[in-house]
């Protein structure tokens, strides 16, 4: 059905052919529900103005707002180094202001002895403070000293902006289309949920979205969009999920056997911790269930996951059904083989291994005996799916630190008409509950949380710059042991505005610093060709060096049992799931194990809530969620590697966890009563399932 919001936002009044092109390339604004759509992404609070000289250092990284004359401008540098130095003051003190893009736009709106209203977060150096890229407003604007306290904030771009199309442009054009478009907003929540969760009007929340009236319906009209939008993804992924469990045509492991009986008489080296064993139990409940699995498992580095994958394809085995396992790479997939057919030796279980270098006759042998039945469990990489190896009857498809939801939608490609086999997804990547509750959404998750006994936690200390002789004193100590040590730097090259460290310069100072022949220092970073790098690593880790400086590109898989210590300069600068991985490189062999976080004297809060928690806890799952408090969901890992994408303008799949939550049980009560939405009065939820269905990758996109 066509609504007015379909248009083409060309025909509204002010835009135009040019400023339509401009509004589409720049914020993917085409009609005229794209610019309703389109929320500002913050509010001023006009009310609150700080006199210059009350600003402290505590604010640092914060957003306040004063309101200033100016005083001089002034342009530095030249080409791309150029910025602009403007000095305001108020009654109580004075600043500088400073921008380093857009430079001369800005300089022409700037009239020197005229007040502004200045937004922006400040930041203290030598005890001066400074306001990069401040936004600002004349005071004689009507917008800022009109009543409305508080004032939408839109995404905005230089471009954008020269075409007068900033923050307030854009406010302008949202004005312009609202008398006509509020006539067209429907309802697209029932009234008893709306009521029973406490939720304005749609048209009441657009409205005050746009203009809110007050702090209290800005809130309310905040709540009840994203209630809307995570309501839809809630129940778009539920009722998926309610389809597949009712199938009912997994196959069933209802018998445990020889091969995991004397496994676990016989072969286990260990007693398993309790997070394996409930995992353990909650993948039998549910190949006992009738339905077909489809199991995410969580748990970090080193927690005894392949256990858990051996475990459950020995009870396949019992049962009569092949398994496979998959891993990301041959090295992997190797490893894998090598230690399933020790601990399984003398079971008379058979195992087999296909990568891409298995030599033809090898495969053609190996591809026999497991159409024959003759192999019970097939180790390989994720070539296997693509190439859809044929099984006599596979029961269970366990994929190792998969990188890519797609992998998981694929293995459910492989007996398409058949029966579905078991699907355990294995993963290290910490993905907060709450998101991986929508990214995997048609996945239980089960979780490993506790890590073999015996382990010892890796201690991690934040120093600063001016401890670095205290600190090269403690590696050229644990050099002295034998223990090899990683210096990670977060840049190649200078960056004049940041002033990283450069790996080049690290490079050249630890040399100094940790000269020949005593001390052997190797460099490897992402520029590298792939033989130079993979070599420099296997130098390593024969022992060659004692020291490798590194970008934070060190490959993933990198195993040096004997790395005892893991350096992060910078580490200021890199988020959370970064450094969580960055220490995951060291604490895999027996030794005590140590990673430093050095960083600058000065700390903007965040960063030193980041780098604390850093010290405190090795908890990947407590990283995770604190990173996604703190950044929102885009940046999470789990996030891109799911490829999945849903259309939020407002929901935050990171920071909106109890939303989701909630969202989740409310969408859960009305799949209960009516499974496939199929009622009458339960069209508005139909459509609304629809609109937030999950935008798939192409390459994925026939798969369901
Ligand atoms: P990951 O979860 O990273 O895949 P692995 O399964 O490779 O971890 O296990 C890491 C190491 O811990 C292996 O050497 C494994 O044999 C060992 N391990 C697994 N479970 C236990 C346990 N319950 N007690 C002691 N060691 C264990
Ligand atoms: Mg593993």
């Amino acid at each position: 059905m066509a609504s007015f919001l379909d248009n083409d936002v060309k025909y509204l009044a002010g835009v135009g052919e040019g400023r339509a092109r401009l509004l589409a390339s720049e914020l993917g604004i085409r009609t005229l529900g794209d610019l309703l759509y389109f929320y500002p992404y913050r509010y001023l609070d006009r009310t609150k103005i700080y006199p210059i000289a009350d600003v402290t250092a505590e604010q640092e990284g914060t957003y306040i707002q004063i309101r200033a004359r100016v005083q001089s401008k002034r342009t530095l540098g030249i080409g791309r180094a150029q910025r602009l130095v403007v000095d305001v003051a108020d009654a109580s003190g004075q600043t500088e202001l400073l921008w380093f893009r857009g430079a001369k736009w800005i300089e022409k709106r700037l009239e020197v002895g005229r007040e502004y209203v200045f937004f922006g977060k400040p930041g203290f150096f030598h005890e001066r403070m400074s306001i990069i890229h401040p936004e600002f407003e004349s005071v004689d604007s009507p917008k800022a000293s009109g009543a409305g306290a508080l004032q939408g904030v839109y995404h905005t771009t230089e471009k954008l902006g020269s075409a007068h199309l900033g923050t307030k442009g854009i406010y302008h054009l949202v004005s312009a289309l609202w008398p006509t478009a509020e006539k067209g907003i429907t309802e697209t929540l029932p009234e008893e949920i709306m009521r029973a969760q406490g939720l304005i009007g749609r048209k009441d929340a657009l409205f005050n979205i746009h203009f809110p009236q007050s702090a209290q319906l800005l809130k309310a009209a905040q709540y009840r969009l994203k209630f809307e939008e995570l309501f839809g993804v809630q129940l778009n992924i539920l009722s998926k999920s309610a389809a597949r469990t009712a199938r009912a045509d997994g196959f069933l492991f209802t018998r445990v056997g020889e091969f995991f009986n004397r496994f676990w008489a016989e072969k286990l080296p260990f007693e398993l911790t309790g997070a394996q064993k409930r995992v353990i139990k909650e993948i039998r409940a549910d190949t006992v269930s009738g339905r077909q699995m489809n199991r995410l498992l969580q748990g970090d580095v080193g927690s005894g996951k392949t256990l858990v994958a051996l475990v459950s394809m020995l009870i396949a085995a019992d049962n009569g059904f092949q398994s496979c396992l998959m891993a990301p790479t041959e090295i992997l997939a190797r490893q894998h083989f090598a230690s399933i057919q020790k601990m399984t030796e003398g079971l008379g279980i058979r195992v087999a291994c296909q990568t891409g270098s298995t030599r033809t006759a090898e495969r053609r042998k190996i591809l026999k005996a497991l159409e024959g039945g003759e192999i019970d469990i097939l180790v390989g990489t994720h070539a296997l799916i693509e190439e859809r190896v044929k099984f006599s009857n596979l029961g269970l498809v366990v994929i190792d630190e998969q990188h890519r939801f797609g992998v998981e939608q694929r293995a459910r490609l492989w007996t398409k008409n058949n029966q579905p086999p078991h699907v355990l997804v294995m993963t290290a990547t910490p993905i907060p509950r709450t998101l991986a509750m929508t990214l995997y959404g048609d996945l239980e998750v089960s979780i490993i949380d506790e890590l073999p006994p015996g382990r010892k936690p890796i201690k991690t200390y934040l120093k600063s710059d001016a401890h670095r002789l205290a600190v090269w004193g403690f590696l050229k100590r644990e050099i002295a042991l034998g223990r090899q040590v990683y210096v990670v730097y977060p840049l190649i090259e200078e960056s004049e505005k940041l002033d990283l460290k450069s790996l080049t310069d690290g490079f050249e100072s630890i040399s100094r610093d940790f000269p020949l022949p005593e001390y052997r220092v190797v460099a490897v970073h992402g520029r590298m060709r792939p033989e130079d790098k993979q070599q420099a690593m296997r130098e390593f880790k024969a022992g060659h060096y004692n020291i490798m400086v590194a970008t934070s590109v060190i490959e993933v898989g990198v195993d040096v049992p004997n790395a005892s210590v893991m350096v992060i300069e910078n580490s200021e600068r890199f988020g959370l799931s970064q450094l969580h991985q960055l220490r995951g490189r060291v604490g895999r062999g027996a030794d005590q194990s140590y990673c430093v976080l050095m960083s600058g004297v000065k700390l903007t809060k965040e960063a030193r809530q980041r780098l604390e928690t850093m010290v405190e806890t090795n908890d990947g799952f407590v990283l995770a969620e604190m990173d996604m408090r703190l950044r929102g969901s885009g940046d999470i890992a789990g996030t891109q590697q799911s490829g999945l994408a849903f259309d939020l303008r407002i929901a935050d799949l990171g920071r909106d966890g109890q939303l989701i939550e909630l969202a989740r049980r409310v969408a859960g009560g009305v799949l209960e009563v009516d499974p496939l939405l199929s009622s009458p009065a339960n069209a508005l939820l139909r459509t609304l399932s629809d609109r937030y269905a999950p935008r798939v990758p192409k390459d994925f996109s026939n798969i369901s």
